[in-house]
């Protein structure tokens, strides 16, 4: 028994597929908006702005926190530490000298790579509506995970 004026029911609001999460962490990733791609993420090095200068996207539901640092130490410990160890089997120099090398290189791949993963975490937590990117209440406790947002 299909009526002439049947539609499609479909609950939860906006389609999924319209925050594309590889996308919206590449965004990121370029410091730009997740949701244009256009707009600048930061005011400064690690402040992202409150509202995207070109598509009005309000980015303040961010909630990054300590993840960005995390990810940095994950991924700048792996690469230094292969260099580290690489360098270490085939050039034969005092500890002093890797140290003279390695620890600045973590320095300044650290502060080269923090503000790149803030905004790919940015473009994560806006692709999965957390922390009141979905529209609903800016909580940053259990009751804004992901668990809870509608589907
Ligand atoms: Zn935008």
């Amino acid at each position: 028994m299909q009526s002439d004026g049947e539609q499609t029911v479909r609950f939860g609001g906006s389609d999924p597929v319209d925050r594309p999460l590889g996308r919206s962490i590449k965004r990121g990733l370029t410091c730009r908006c997740p949701a244009c791609g256009e707009g600048r993420l930061f005011r400064a090095f690690l402040k992202p702005v409150d509202h995207c200068s070109v598509c009005g996207e309000d980015i303040s539901h961010h909630r990054a926190d300590d993840l960005p640092a995390y990810l940095v130490i994950v991924v700048v410990g792996h690469v230094l530490m292969t260099g580290y160890m690489l360098t270490d089997m085939i050039l034969r120099v005092s500890p002093w000298v890797h140290l003279a090398i390695w620890a600045p290189l973590a320095v300044l791949a650290a502060i080269a790579t923090i503000q790149p993963i803030k905004g790919g975490v940015i473009g994560l937590q806006w692709a999965n509506r957390m922390h009141g990117f979905g529209g609903g209440e800016d909580g940053t406790d259990s009751t804004s995970g992901p668990s809870n947002r509608p589907n």
